[in-house]
């Protein structure tokens, strides 16, 4: 025993120095008060509503009322099999958001297409995955790697396509997703509710489309899009199924272990749930989970191992076939295939 651990407390023995330890150490003795167990498989549907119920506090303040959107056609074009038009719509009084609506060709206005809400993820906003550039090189770098043009795809494939811009990209970045956070924060809203709420205007512009069945809607999207879907799906019952793709784990693994973009983060959600409890409150409807081997952002074993939880939530629902995980070859990218497989499927 050296002198100086003789001196000091028991609990000072050891100091840390590291932050980042500190947070982890924080993170490992708390366990989420609405996390799912054994006692609420008989409860479920009441889990369910406390859940929600929760991360809708934690979105922060809303707006208080719904405007009406306005919806204006900005440009509209011809692309091989679908038309898109370039529209904004208003989701609050003193706020729009732009957006590009893709119609496939040949849909009558009987109101019985199905539809896809496609929310993007970090980067240049909805241009990507509505593949709006033809340049090879422009293709190489911002859309090949991520498979990302999946708007573009199922509006090819027979969806009626919403691709609206997210707070903070495309066109409506003038402020970083940091400033947001910190703005947002500081008033009392964050960034996950502001985004939410203008997703759930695009779902009202989307659903009022007259070859739109509104009994038919889907929300996905990759990286930022798939927590963009999570969140959405969870709040808005219209949407009757969801592929979240490059965005599962637990949170320690995504938020706490690799800290990312303080957009996504919602004040005091550790508390509370993971993000297995959310991603199982969504059940019993349809939910696909897509996350590639070898996608850097997360660890395939923790994904494997959180997956087991949204299954037993579901099981719980009574919904063991609604729910699968997705463990693709590949990297931080999208798998269409098995989703457009799940959406004919669902919808
Ligand atoms: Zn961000």
């Amino acid at each position: 025993m050296n002198k100086e651990s003789q001196t000091m407390p028991k609990s000072q023995k050891t100091r840390n120095l590291s932050f980042h330890e500190y947070v982890k150490d924080v993170e490992s003795s708390m366990r989420p008060s609405l996390g799912f167990s054994a006692k609420h498989k008989k409860s479920f549907p009441l889990w369910r509503q406390d859940v929600r119920k929760k991360v809708t506090e934690l979105f922060g303040d809303m707006p208080t009322r719904k405007v009406a959107p306005r919806v204006k056609v900005i440009e509209q074009r011809s692309v091989g099999s679908y038309i898109r038009r370039k529209i904004v719509f208003d989701v609050e009084s003193n706020f729009s958001i732009p957006a590009y609506l893709l119609i496939p060709k040949g849909l009558k206005k009987n109101r019985s297409a199905p539809a896809i809400l496609a929310l993007h993820g970090h980067g240049r906003g909805k241009r990507d995955i509505c593949r709006i550039d033809t340049d090879p090189r422009v293709l190489q770098q911002f859309i090949r790697p991520l498979r990302y043009d999946y708007a573009h795809r199922f509006a090819n494939d027979g969806y009626v396509v919403l691709a609206p811009d997210a707070r903070g990209f495309g066109e409506i970045s003038d402020l970083t997703c940091t400033e947001m956070y910190t703005t947002m924060t500081l008033l009392g809203k964050t960034v996950v509710g502001i985004r939410v709420w203008d997703a759930m205007r695009a779902v009202d512009v989307l659903v009022s489309q007259p070859e739109v069945d509104p009994k038919r809607l889907g929300c996905t999207g990759l990286s930022w899009g798939g927590t963009h879907t999570m969140y959405t799906t969870l709040t808005d019952k219209r949407i009757k199924t969801a592929c979240v793709s490059g965005y599962f784990s637990d949170i320690k693994d995504v938020l706490i272990d690799y800290p990312q973009c303080p957009c996504q983060y919602l004040p005091g959600l550790r508390k509370f749930v993971d993000f297995p409890d959310i991603m199982g409150a969504i059940a019993p409807r349809p939910l696909l989970i897509q996350n590639g081997d070898i996608d850097a952002l997360y660890c395939v074993e923790i994904v494997q191992e959180e997956f087991k939880k949204v299954a037993e939530i579901y099981k719980a629902a009574r919904a063991s076939d609604k729910v699968a995980l997705d463990l693709f070859y590949g990297a931080h990218e999208y798998n269409y295939e098995t989703a457009v497989e799940w959406f004919r499927r669902w919808l």
